[in-house]
């Protein structure tokens, strides 16, 4: 699944190449994947008609994200709300060149396009934007209006973005210093900061020399505030690099992201640590595979 970085990386790849543009047409092929999200969804036909004919003629104003989200803002008014999930993509290209893309996996955007993964085609006045989906967990919903959209708490309980400016210290200790919930659960439940995910957070405890498993409440203020600083500096980084290859995620010019080769310790479970040398231990948290050392982190 993308994290932040991936998503944030082909946010500003699109936004060069796309805003300003006006939709001249657009295909849907699978009417599930704009009807609505979750994994038991049905297909609506009605959704499929509306999300086609509403977004023809409209001109894009900008990009945001919010979390793992990408919202297109239309002149209109109009909101259309991209959630790539696990294997979404987006892909702009123009006489035949991919001039944006992003999202996963790399494998997909090597065929031509369209392919059998090219479930929605928006025809703009100077190319064409795909969205390919091989498992199709992802969703693009069209709104009226942004109040339209704020009604379906689609962001309810998400905390501050990890690159905005409301990440201040204050807000990180608040959040954590009185849950008894281990510290990986809660950087990764989007709680109190959003876009953490498996790589990030084992990554982020490793840098600020902290065990994922620590209760929370246990962390002193020089280890939340080294914590607080490496998570800023680690998805920064991460963006600027577009995001990890390790997980087939691509940049704007098609190459692979290159903040694999950042990785300290994701991916390296049993290896040596790049610090100190002793052997990284490999454990599993919320069913995901956590790494960490022993000795490096307290
Ligand atoms: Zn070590």
């Amino acid at each position: 699944m993308p994290e932040l970085p991936e998503v944030e990386s082909l946010r500003r790849s699109l936004v060069p190449h796309v805003v300003g543009q006006t939709i001249q047409s657009v295909e849907v092929h699978k009417p599930k994947l704009v009807s609505s999200k979750g994994t038991s969804r049905r297909p609506s036909s009605s959704k499929k008609k509306k999300f086609e004919r509403g977004l023809t003629q409209e001109t894009i104003k900008q990009i945001d994200r919010k979390a793992k989200n990408l919202i297109i803002h239309f002149e209109s008014g109009k909101v259309l709300l991209i959630h790539l999930k696990m294997t979404g993509q987006l892909v702009y290209q123009e006489d035949g060149e991919r001039l944006a893309l992003g999202g996963h996996p790399i494998e997909v955007s090597e065929h031509e396009l369209p392919n059998k993964h090219s479930h929605i085609i928006f025809e703009l006045e100077r190319g064409t934007l795909f969205y390919n989906d091989v498992r199709m967990f992802g969703y693009l919903l069209l709104y009226d209006s942004w109040d339209d959209l704020a009604a379906e708490q689609h962001f309810d309980n998400l905390g501050v973005d990890p690159l905005a400016e409301e990440f201040t210290l204050e807000h990180f200790r608040n959040g954590l210093k009185d849950r008894k919930a281990k510290l990986k659960t809660v950087l990764m439940n989007q709680e109190v900061v959003t876009g953490l995910g498996n790589i990030y957070a084992d990554e982020a405890c490793f840098a600020a020399g902290v065990r994922p498993d620590r209760a929370c409440n246990s962390l002193s203020d020089e280890e939340l505030a080294k914590l607080h600083a490496e998570i800023q500096r680690i998805i920064q980084t991460a963006v600027e690099q577009g995001g990890s290859s390790v997980a087939n995620y691509i940049m704007a010019d098609g190459s692979r992201g290159t903040y694999a080769r950042e990785h300290k310790v994701y991916g390296r479970g049993g290896k040596e640590c790049l610090v100190c040398g002793n052997q990284l231990a490999k454990t599993t948290m919320n069913n995901r595979t956590t790494v960490l050392c022993l000795h490096c982190q307290q």
